[in-house]
């Protein structure tokens, strides 16, 4: 629950799932053990009693998936990602363990300290909810809701979370070289706003069962029956109020929907009960005169909340925002209740995480340019960055060629694309340059003060890009990570270290294994610049229409065409009082786009490539084609099981549809 500046980029895959909970001693693997190197083109994944042009992921996965159901500390077991974040979380662990136990230079000092910090649940235990007093009793100093805006700014300062809204420092979407402050809607704790609005038995159900949870949260917490109810019905309504001011998911997707500049005069008159100078003095932040106020009905709606709402209802809501934000990060009664019903109620996780593997996570997350260092010494071999480079260019030029042949797209829209192409940068594996993390105070004994203290620094470190120029060397992902992503302001595709191993990528695979796999997934992220949405910004990352309006019209008749057809994909059948759940085909728009476009262009240049060795895509190995070799590839890298609950979930949160 950490809260980190929100900029919007596109993923290769969620990062939600596999950024799970933090504590609790039980789980699967209490004891680390090195997970082996995983398999690309596996044979024994396959079922080859199935056709494969009936069911070709049964054909591809049919084995893997009857062999591996989903281990009870997770929601989703993927062939690919899954498999790879356990290897590089151990990986990473190794580090951590002995960082922790005998430190070499000050970098694994500060990182051992915080790990150990972690793990020393015994402290955690002993000093209870010690830790967040600080930031309830300034919430109970509150003497009326004209104190929120200073009471926000301290809590900031303080490191605690606070809900209501996001504010932050990111690019101007109209003029990507300079970057401004945003505001955006949040404030709710259950994962979208259908939860809250939704009327059907099942979310009724799920409604109740989670102010039950904060009734007990608060209980643990110290509150008598009855205060605990009033609590828990106080931060019922605000949320829910809060749920029905904010923009849909799909909504937000677009970028002029979320794109409105204010004058800081103009903000006044939307808020007027709400001083923003207050809270900008507070948190420290420079001069400025205009922001993107992101989702203005929110905050208008947020106003009117701040005159109706009764000053005691607003301090559970923001005790509970502090409670429940740092849940995981107290004693076991307190994870113990969360987890039961955010991970098992909502998602159908069985059992946390071993406590070595969140605090690993925990750390990643908190310090990852500082672990990431020594990770990438071990991990990442300099000839990997060597052929990703080459496998950039096939891509390049094989989207490239695609445009050209495109029957439906006129001249000069085509050579808009290509230099739109032409301008996407790459970042592999690692930042040239490490963030400076010196500032950041750790001690052993104290995880919620140096989460405080990195979430500070975190907020300080965006604050500071206040009219500053944009660092184009900046990493949004730490290089442990298994995953990947395209900025649309940036132009430009990033593939941690973490990613740019087996099954996606193995030095020793044929070229039609590679393409299938990290092939398909370049592909994916170069294809993000072109999707429904990365369509709409230029080569410069401005928002702003560089197509001709009749082919811009051809364009959206395709991509909804696209949206149309996962719309009719179900990905839970009715089960209980929940009724079937089909995808959001315009949520997922952008990701499907990609999906296919990614498995189109990875192709093309597999055949470009085996052209240029004087190779077919006949030719065969160990029985198959380069043809055939390719699609299985791809498709092992999704053979995955998942539980109802996250299928539905997933449903309503995730761009991704796979
Ligand atoms: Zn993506």
């Amino acid at each position: 629950m950490r809260r980190l500046s929100f900029v919007f980029v596109v993923l290769l895959a969620p990062a939600s799932v596999f950024a799970q909970s933090v504590a609790a001693p039980a789980g699967a693997d209490l004891q680390p053990t090195a997970p082996p190197v995983i398999k690309t083109f596996d044979l024994t994944a396959m079922d080859t009693t199935a056709d494969p042009c009936a069911d070709f992921y049964q054909y591809a996965c049919g084995n893997w998936m009857k062999n591996n159901p989903i281990p009870s500390d997770q929601v989703r077991w993927v062939r690919s990602f899954s498999l790879l974040r356990e290897r590089n979380r151990y990986l990473l662990w190794q580090e951590l363990d002995a960082a922790a136990k005998d430190p070499k230079t000050s970098l694994q000092k500060q990182y051992g300290d915080f790990y150990a910090s972690c793990m020393d649940t015994d402290t955690i235990e002993k000093r209870g909810i010690a830790p967040i007093e600080t930031s309830w009793q300034m919430i109970a100093e509150l003497k009326d809701a004209k104190g929120i805006p200073a009471l926000l700014g301290d809590l900031e300062n303080h490191g605690a979370p606070e809900g209501f809204f996001r504010f932050y420092v990111a690019q101007d979407e109209k003029d990507s070289s300079k970057q401004i402050a945003q505001l955006l809607q949040d404030g709710i704790s259950l994962p979208d706003r259908d939860y809250y609005i939704v009327d059907n038995p099942h979310f009724a159900e799920i409604r109740s069962q989670y102010i039950e949870h904060i009734k007990r949260m608060f209980a643990l917490a110290g509150d008598t029956t009855s205060q605990a109810a009033q609590e828990a019905a106080a931060v019922m309504e605000i949320e829910t109020a809060m749920a029905k001011a904010s923009m849909s998911r799909t909504d937000l997707r677009e970028p002029a929907n979320r794109y409105h500049i204010y004058a800081l005069a103009d903000l006044a008159r939307l808020t007027p009960d709400y001083d923003w100078a207050t809270y900008f003095h507070a948190i420290g932040i420079g001069r400025f005169d205009t922001l993107n106020v992101a989702t203005p009905d929110f905050f208008k709606a947020l106003n009117g909340l701040l005159v109706s709402t009764p000053l005691e209802s607003w301090k559970s809501y923001l005790r509970w925002q502090v409670l429940h934000g740092q849940a995981e990060d107290l004693p076991k009664a307190f994870f113990d209740e969360n987890f039961a019903f955010f991970d098992k109620t909502l998602t159908g996780q069985e059992v946390p995480l071993a406590r070595w593997k969140q605090c690993s996570t925990m750390t990643d997350r908190a310090l990852g340019e500082a672990v990431g260092q020594d990770w990438v010494k071990q991990n990442f071999p300099p000839a990997a960055k060597d052929s990703m480079d080459k496998l950039v260019v096939a891509l390049e030029k094989a989207l490239g060629d695609d445009i050209k042949t495109l029957p439906w797209m006129s001249d000069e829209t085509k050579k808009a694309a290509e230099e739109k192409l032409a301008m996407i940068r790459n970042k592999i594996g690692y930042p040239e340059k490490w963030k400076d993390y010196s500032s950041v105070k750790v001690n052993r004994g104290q995880l919620i003060e140096n989460l405080h203290h990195v979430a500070v620094f975190d907020r300080n470190y965006n604050l500071h890009k206040l009219g500053e120029p944009v660092d184009e060397k900046e990493w949004g992902m730490t290089p442990p990570t298994v995953n990947a992503y395209y900025s649309q302001s940036f132009n430009d595709i990033n593939f941690p270290a973490g990613i740019l191993q087996p099954p996606f990528f193995d030095a020793n695979a044929d070229p039609a294994v590679n393409f299938g796999g990290i092939g398909v997934v370049i592909g994916h992220e170069m294809t993000h610049g072109f999707d429904d949405k990365g369509a709409q910004f230029d080569g410069n990352g401005n928002l702003r229409q560089w197509q001709t309006d009749a082919d811009l019209k051809a364009f959206r008749q395709r991509t909804e065409c696209i949206a149309d057809e996962y719309s009719g994909f179900q990905t839970a059948p009715a089960k209980g009082d929940a009724p079937a759940q089909n995808l959001n085909g315009h949520l997922t728009l952008g990701e499907n786009s990609a999906d296919n476009g990614g498995l189109r262009i990875a192709y093309a240049a597999l055949l470009d490539t085996l052209a240029q060795d004087h190779k077919s895509i006949d030719d065969k190995i160990d029985g198959f084609t380069e043809a055939q070799r390719y699609f299985i590839s791809f498709a092992q890298v999704w053979c995955q099981n998942q539980t109802d609950g996250w299928a539905r979930q997933a449903a309503l949160v995730d761009p991704h549809s796979a």
